[in-house]
């Protein structure tokens, strides 16, 4: 009988899990499932791109079906709850059992519970990077402010990242002059959590482009009718369009789950192989495990955390396949509007202790000809889940 495993999640974790236990585990061997709300991948480092009118949707997201072709069964619907003592996945009405579970559902958005959240536009989905698009293609002039509503969000360098994303495309339709840029962060200077290493010349960069920073600023509320960012201790920043991370938490059936998080609400997991501590055929990755094992949330840890979990799913169904040790480099092939960055990090000892203030990175040059790594990256993301180009 071949092994029932489910996937939760067809994202970078997820998907790229299935795609990997695929090429590793005949079909006769194991019955992979993976299970999605969205019924689909998107390569959601470019919903950047999207939000300026660089991407089409089209172009960076997949629709599940396409396992099919590899072999793959896909269900698109919500996971309610998971009940590892009985190895059974609820979806709406419908039950489904496992041998092994991998576990890669990322985060929930949840703008409701901040103050005055439902007047700011993000990108850190589709839908949003549509509606910014458009609220960016009206915009004429006045004042940007990019800013985050929780310590942990997508991407920690992306608020950055985008200003001067920004400041390219104000540049290009013209009217730069009229725009100001500001990006108002809890870090106390810009991508401050990387170290001085890569902090250092991004401050440089802001500063060149006329981007203005409001560091260790903890946004405690938006008021919308005023048009004001509100502070911890009450400092206001004004804006005409605030671009504001939503609120990130577990998704529902992780947090009241005592078997499947830690007491931070997130998902929990051993950082060798991403077991669960006390359910040996239950493993999580990704996004939703970052706050537990004290790293951020980026696709590159989900994609080297699959490569290890689904070595060890691998193995433990066929027996005799050698496990891939889990990589805890962290490469970011950045944009900085008018040049493309490389920078990677290693946070093996951020991993083994929290207190570490930041990962050992290093910078590995910016340049124009460095924008492509990003649509290079974007490509063999969706193939190498789908086996295919798309
Ligand atoms: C704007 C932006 C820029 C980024 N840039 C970078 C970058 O340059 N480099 C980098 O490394 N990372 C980047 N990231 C972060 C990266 O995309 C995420 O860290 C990565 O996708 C996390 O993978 P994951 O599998 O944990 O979650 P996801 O990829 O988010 O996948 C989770 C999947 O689970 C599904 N799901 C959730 N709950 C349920 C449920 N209850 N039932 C069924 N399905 C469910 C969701 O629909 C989703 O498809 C960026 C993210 C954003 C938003």
């Amino acid at each position: 009988m071949p092994k029932k495993v489910v996937i939760v999640g067809a994202g970078a974790g997820g998907g790229l899990t299935a795609s990997r236990i695929r090429k590793t585990v005949p079909e006769g061997q194991a019955e992979i499932t993976v299970i999605d709300k969205t019924g689909r991948t998107d390569f959601q480092p470019s919903y950047t791109l999207v939000s300026l009118g660089n991407r089409e949707p089209s172009q960076i997201s997949v629709s599940m079906d396409k396992f099919a072709k590899t072999g793959i069964r896909s269900v698109k619907g919500e996971v309610t709850e998971v009940d590892v003592r009985n190895r059974m996945v609820t979806v709406g009405t419908q039950k489904i059992e496992y041998d092994t579970l991998v576990l890669s559902p990322g985060v929930k958005f949840d703008g409701k519970s901040f103050p005055g959240y439902d007047s700011a536009y993000h990108f850190w989905d589709m839908e949003n990077s549509i509606a910014l698009r458009k609220k960016l293609s009206e915009f004429r002039g006045g004042k940007i402010v990019l800013g985050v509503t929780t310590q942990m969000y997508k991407c920690p360098p992306v608020p950055w990242e985008m200003a001067m994303m920004l400041d390219d495309y104000f540049r290009a339709r013209g009217i730069r002059d009229r725009v100001e840029i500001t990006v108002a962060h809890w870090a106390r200077k810009p991508m401050a959590m990387f170290g001085p290493v890569i902090s250092d010349p991004v401050g440089r960069w802001l500063e060149e482009k006329g981007i203005k920073t409001i560091d260790g600023f903890k946004l405690t509320a938006i008021d919308g009718e005023g048009q004001k960012l509100v502070g911890e201790s009450g400092e206001k920043v004004d804006y005409d369009l605030a671009i504001i991370a939503p609120p990130h938490r577990p998704p529902d059936f992780v947090s009241g789950n005592a078997d499947l998080a830690s007491s931070s609400g997130w998902l929990d997991s051993n950082a060798k192989n991403f077991r669960n501590r006390s359910y040996d055929d239950v493993y999580a990755i990704g996004d939703a495990i970052a706050p537990s094992i004290g790293i951020g949330m980026a696709g590159v840890f989900a994609h080297f955390q699959a490569d290890t979990a689904a070595s060890y799913v691998a193995g433990d169904i066929i027996g005799s396949y050698d496990p891939v040790p889990y990589n805890t480099l962290g490469l970011c092939a950045s944009d900085t509007g008018d040049a493309g960055w490389i920078a990677y990090c290693d946070f093996r000892h951020k991993i083994a202790d929290a207190r570490t203030p930041f990962p050992d990175c290093r910078s590995m040059g910016r340049s124009r000809i460095l924008k492509v790594a990003h649509a290079i990256y974007e490509k063999y993301f969706l193939a190498s889940i789908y086996g295919g180009w798309y």
